[in-house]
């Protein structure tokens, strides 16, 4: 039996992005959040760093020089219109949540206080700034809380603990979503005015990722599957201190505080790549630097495979207070004690700069011509506006989910006011149905968990940090046998109830579809540029590559590419000095 639901404005996901939408249609509208996670656990609760905004409220700080940073971070790859109301919206968006009761550290004198964070600067460039909004080391966990307990307020409901494996689209406009609970096993339909997709990023196709578990990609999958382009895939952020082995990440806030990197020389050598602000360069460059001193020997340990992260240089009562969890981190899984010895880091998978292609209203668009999709939008992690283009700045994410999350749900109440539901065929949940049984019938002869694992290396050895045309077109040919293999796997477990076998084999399949996205788009791309580094192609070349990729599925399993100009602004294109 499936259950049919109606409602106006439809969200899924949970997180910052999904939550913040969610306020804002709630307020308007009959609003319904469809979460496949409790929504306080989603991965917006991992962020340490902070949220930036130029308050100026410990230092001269200016909206332009935001725009500033946030472009040149992007390798001059994102949108500068979005940019510009991202950094405008950016103080009265901090405000706004401080007002909710978001407990932000202050300043002796009361105000929210403020840190440095790679990439942001004074006057264009002249030393780093403090930017950075923060709640200890638990920023995102304040947002979470803070969103979670206005959008009860405001009565919107919560279907917790239900995936979504389907978007309807009537006529190429958005009629609502089929979700799986849980709980039971049912089938549900959604059938909505306006659907909102925030579910994040799918950094989980790497072997060693930042990112938690559940972040697989399935909202960008569903909409690939279902014709509509994905942009900018092969723009895949790296993360300079991740744990070493472990992927776990130590906030950039550690370095904002004062930490350096050190080879095995005991060299802070990324004056040598950065002589302004060193450690605290764009996070690209940064995990990039750390590559090429592994790989030329000066890497530390016994294997020579790691960086030293060393805070013994800062105050012990700023590591304790204003970064717990980084010492709790290190003390539990390497055993080191943050305080009297460096901390082994690496770089590690973190943030996903493409994802599902929207303008600033957060409305999705279905080609590179910059038409929308009725009905349908997209915010934070798995959405592409683009404000981040090559490479994304720490703390510009929690703005983007707040900034994007606020115009999405103003934008798909208006939607959801102005039109009526969409017919849809009774057996909408058709194409589901067949998918779930289909998985659950017959002997399996392959293992998902060995395709997972195949997958993960994969991608981590052949398209992460640094990638040839070589690199790329073998890792083509392996998603390719791992699809075939994932094929071959069913479910083993056949219950109904909390049958997480089925939703890990679910998110697999959607895993594969983004990395395949991400290395079609990413061998395409002859430039390094932002996230995207080609060793043999490593100048960025802004004649040809001022552009965004647009990848689309075909019927018949194929992939397409079209592009789109980069939106111009005030900046023109310089080489990236830091
Ligand atoms: C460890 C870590 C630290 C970070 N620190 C910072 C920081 O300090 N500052 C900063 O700006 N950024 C930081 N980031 C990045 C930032 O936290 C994320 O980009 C952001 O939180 C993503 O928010 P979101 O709302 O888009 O998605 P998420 O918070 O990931 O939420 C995704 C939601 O989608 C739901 N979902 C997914 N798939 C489905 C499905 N199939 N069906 C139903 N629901 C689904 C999940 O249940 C969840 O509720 C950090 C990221 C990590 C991993």
């Amino acid at each position: 039996m499936v259950q049919v639901h109606h409602y106006d404005a439809v969200i899924v996901g949970a997180g910052g992005a999904g939550l913040r939408a969610a306020l804002e249609a709630g307020k308007r509208c009959k609003t319904a959040v469809v979460s496949k996670l409790y929504p306080t656990r989603s991965h917006t609760g991992a962020a340490q760093g902070g949220m930036c905004a130029a308050l100026a409220n410990v230092e001269e700080d200016s909206w332009e020089w935001h725009a500033f940073d946030t472009v040149k971070g992007s390798d001059f790859l994102a949108d500068q219109d979005a940019v510009d109301i991202m950094c405008k919206e950016a103080v009265d968006s901090v405000l706004e949540l401080e007002r909710m009761g978001l407990p932000f550290n202050r300043t002796p004198e009361g105000r929210i206080d403020q840190r440095r964070f790679g990439g942001h600067t004074r006057n264009h460039g002249e030393a780093a700034v403090r930017r950075s909004c923060y709640a200890a080391d638990r920023t995102g966990h304040m947002i979470l809380q803070t969103l979670f307990q206005q959008c009860n307020k405001e009565g919107v409901e919560f279907y917790n603990e239900f995936f979504v494996v389907d978007l309807l689209l009537v006529d190429g406009s958005c009629a609502g979503i089929v979700a799986y609970e849980l709980a039971s096993g049912a089938l549900h339909v959604f059938r909505a005015k306006s659907v909102l997709f925030a579910t994040g990023g799918y950094g989980k196709m790497f072997k060693i990722t930042s990112n938690a578990h559940t972040l697989t990609g399935d909202g960008p999958g569903v909409v690939y599957r279902r014709g509509l382009p994905l942009e900018d895939m092969e723009f895949f952020q790296f993360h300079p201190t991740g744990l070493y082995r472990l992927g776990i990440l130590l906030s950039e806030a550690a370095r904002g505080e004062g930490g350096i990197l050190r080879n095995s020389d005991g060299e802070r050598f990324m004056e040598r790549y950065a002589p302004t602000i060193k450690d605290l360069a764009p996070r690209d460059m940064v995990s990039r630097a750390e590559f090429f001193e592994i790989k030329e020997g000066r890497g530390t340990g016994p294997d020579r495979d790691y960086i030293l992260l060393d805070v013994t240089g800062v105050d012990p009562e700023v590591v304790e207070k204003k970064l717990p969890d980084i010492t709790e981190f290190s003390r539990t899984y390497l055993g080191v004690d943050p305080l009297k010895e460096g901390v082994p880091i690496v770089p590690t998978a973190h943030y996903a700069m493409g994802g599902i292609p929207t303008n600033v209203q957060a409305e999705v668009l279905r080609n590179h011509e910059g038409d929308i999709v009725p009905g349908l939008y997209a915010a934070g992690e798995c959405a592409c506006v683009s404000v981040h283009g090559a490479n994304r700045l720490g703390t510009n994410s929690l703005l983007d989910l707040v900034v994007f999350g606020r115009r999405g749900g103003v934008a798909m109440a208006e939607h959801a006011l102005g039109n009526d539901l969409l017919d849809i065929p009774d057996d909408a949940h058709k194409p589901s149905q067949d998918w779930i049984a289909w998985l659950m019938d017959g002997e399996s002869l392959e293992s998902s968990a060995e395709v997972r694992t195949a997958l993960q290396d994969e991608m981590w050895d052949k398209a992460s940090v640094v990638r040839t045309e070589e690199s790329l077109a073998h890792c083509l040919e392996e998603i390719a046998r791992l699809r075939q293999r994932l094929g071959r796997s069913k479910v083993k477990d056949r219950s109904k109830i909390f049958n997480t076998e089925l939703v890990e084999h679910m998110e697999l399949g959607f895993m594969v579809d983004m990395a395949e996205a991400l290395v079609v788009s990413a061998r395409a791309r002859t430039e390094s540029r932002g996230g995207h580094y080609r060793e043999d192609h490593q100048l960025r070349e802004d004649d040809h590559w001022m552009k965004h990729t647009f990848i689309y599925k075909r019927d018949d399993g194929t992939t397409e590419l079209g592009y789109k100009d980069v939106v111009a602004g005030r900046y023109e294109p310089v080489e990236r000095k830091y």
